[in-house]
């Protein structure tokens, strides 16, 4: 009997490939190919529908701020299906971007409590136009008769909480606790979100939701954790793939580590960044012995080149090489863009033939040593499972159906921009056997039909089983399958990416959709909205009848995305 292992998620979980099936038929399935990666629900549920409208062609007004956006959305409310958007709204922020178009950021509220996650941005031009307006509005609680008293206590609210995550008594600093209203799993709440910090065994940042009548806990999550006396240092090591590699690790005396001093693969070099941080699973499964993220890794001294240390030291050095493309190309720093530690656990399970983003960090097994070899050798794929987080913290695109692939193309994409040299995602971490028999790499932006789907998708495409490279090869796909078709309807969009980058060159094709991923893109986006964000983008960044415009719409046009 195989043992099914099931992989824990906190947030969302966004796999390389496919999680149960080798990914070619030619080859054998490691043992543990049937790994199942467990969609929980993902934070976003139940938010208002996302939406875009744009050419708003709105009068000139006086100044782009808060008074003037509520003022636009209660003319056109019914577009916006809002019912009282002067009361429902309140403006949170007002940035100015370097085109000079201004974005006001309003937050739902209802009896002036925020609606968790529910917020619109109004996009002016330069010209105190309104070019568009983005977000997420939840009609249902502005409408629904929904308590606007808690009978529970805030301070009752935080003994519930941090009973909870098993909070111990001495915490960093006494919890908040804030009345909002929150939709879970379909359902509506008031309910007290409480955090609560502190250090120890398992140290927790945690943001929890308590209905603020019922007393029942929705809904938990922890967001970070951080080291301290760690002393900076240099350090080198040998990746997978034999390279030589300088590190920036740190160390100190921990003696239940091993005696004298350890040097460990924490990196807290960077201004303004929590660290990065690699750990070790220790061939772990996450589920009983060792618990996520698994150890620190570290050494006895400041080399790290035994075979066991490799893939450790290419997950740490892709790690950074990933964040300064992100901070250089992009001024975004780090996933969050606020500089929150980069994690990532190496030698997960067994044999594991697969990479994915928890929601939290990246998790990279080993490989089966015949389909591939450790999965962190390759920079392409560590820059997509951070952008996987880049993402969450960005767009949200839920990982199902068409915001799901393009939640995987996103990472495919940035993971070709990354490692620069080609339009390959995963050159580097093909084993011998596979690249005897063909496959060199995983997946590829400038030829998807060059691979094959695996034979139990074939019956929802076109019959070829081949990735699909235009709509017309579009896969049909229930939501057990592959989530509803999220890495092989992804192969549409990333060659659509591919045809405008062979146009414009990868510099101007990342700024594109960086912009479109982070300013217009929303959790429930499809390729229709996608389109409309990206050449919107590329009319902000170039204008509009620019040739990188016209690149855009182009790529989109040859793969079938022409509304
Ligand atoms: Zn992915």
């Amino acid at each position: 009997m195989k043992k099914k292992h099931v992989i824990p998620v906190a947030v969302l979980s966004s796999a390389l490939l496919m999680g149960t099936v080798s990914p070619a038929q030619t080859l054998a399935v490691s043992p543990n190919a049937n790994t199942e990666v467990v969609q929980k629900k993902v934070h976003s549920e139940g938010k208002g529908k996302p939406f875009f409208v744009k050419q708003m062609q709105s009068e000139k007004q006086k100044s782009a701020d808060g008074k003037n956006a509520k003022e636009f959305l209660n003319k056109n409310k019914a577009k916006f299906k809002m019912d009282k958007p002067e009361e429902s709204l309140e403006s949170t922020k007002v940035t100015k971007d370097e085109l000079g178009m201004t974005h006001v950021k309003l937050q739902q509220k209802k009896n002036n409590i925020p609606v968790e996650g529910n917020e619109v941005t109004v996009h002016y031009s330069s010209d105190n136009r309104v070019q568009s307006v983005s977000g997420q509005f939840n009609e249902a609680i502005e409408k629904e008769g929904l308590p606007s008293k808690a009978s529970l206590s805030a301070s009752e609210s935080i003994k519930l909480a941090k009973k909870a995550v098993e909070a111990p008594d001495q915490l960093v600093e006494s919890p908040d606790s804030e009345l909002v209203y929150y939709s879970f799993q379909g359902e509506n709440h008031l309910a007290y979100k409480v955090n609560v910090n502190f250090l120890g065994d398992s140290p927790g940042n945690w943001s929890v939701y308590v209905d603020a009548n019922s007393g029942e806990v929705i809904d938990q999550y922890n967001k970070i954790m951080h080291a301290q006396d760690y002393k900076s240092s240099k350090g080198s090591g040998i990746g997978v793939l034999g390279d030589q590699l300088q590190l920036h690790i740190t160390h100190k005396n921990d003696k239940s580590v091993r005696p004298g001093t350890n040097f460990y693969l924490f990196d807290n070099s960077h201004e303004d960044l929590e660290g990065i941080y690699t750990y070790d699973m220790k061939n772990q499964w996450g589920e009983s012995d060792l618990q996520f993220p698994g150890v620190l890794f570290s050494s006895p001294n400041a080399s790290f080149k035994d075979s066991y240390d490799r893939p450790a030291v290419d997950a740490h050095y892709n790690s950074e090489e990933v964040y300064d493309y992100y901070l250089e190309e992009h001024d975004r720093n780090s996933i969050d863009g606020e500089g929150m530690a980069i994690k990532s656990s190496v030698h997960f399970g067994e044999d594991y033939n697969n990479a994915f983003w928890n929601g939290e960090q990246m998790t990279y097994g080993d490989g089966d040593g015949e389909f591939f070899v450790p999965l962190s050798a390759g920079l392409d794929v560590a820059a997509h499972e951070m952008t996987h987080g880049v993402t969450t913290y960005s767009a949200g695109l839920k990982y199902r159906f068409q915001s799901g692939a393009l939640n995987e193309a996103f990472s495919d994409i940035f993971g070709a921009l990354v490692d620069e040299e080609d339009w390959e995602i995963g050159e580097d971490i093909m084993a011998e056997d596979a690249r005897e028999s063909g496959r060199t790499s995983l997946r590829s932006l400038s030829n998807p039909s060059k691979y094959a789907v695996g034979s139990k998708y074939t019956e929802y495409g076109d019959g070829n089983g081949k990735y699909p490279s235009h709509m017309d090869e579009y896969y049909d796909l229930p939501k057990d399958l592959d989530n509803g078709g999220v890495h092989i309807n992804s192969s549409i969009i990333n060659h659509a990416a591919y045809l405008t980058g062979e146009q414009i060159g990868k510099d101007k094709l990342g700024q594109i959709y960086y912009r479109a991923l982070t300013v217009y893109l929303t959790p429930d986006s499809d390729f229709s909205h996608a389109r409309e964000s990206l050449i919107q983008s590329a009319v902000d960044l170039y204008g509009e009848n620019s040739a990188e415009a016209q690149a855009t719409e182009d790529g989109l046009n040859q793969v079938g995305i022409t509304e």
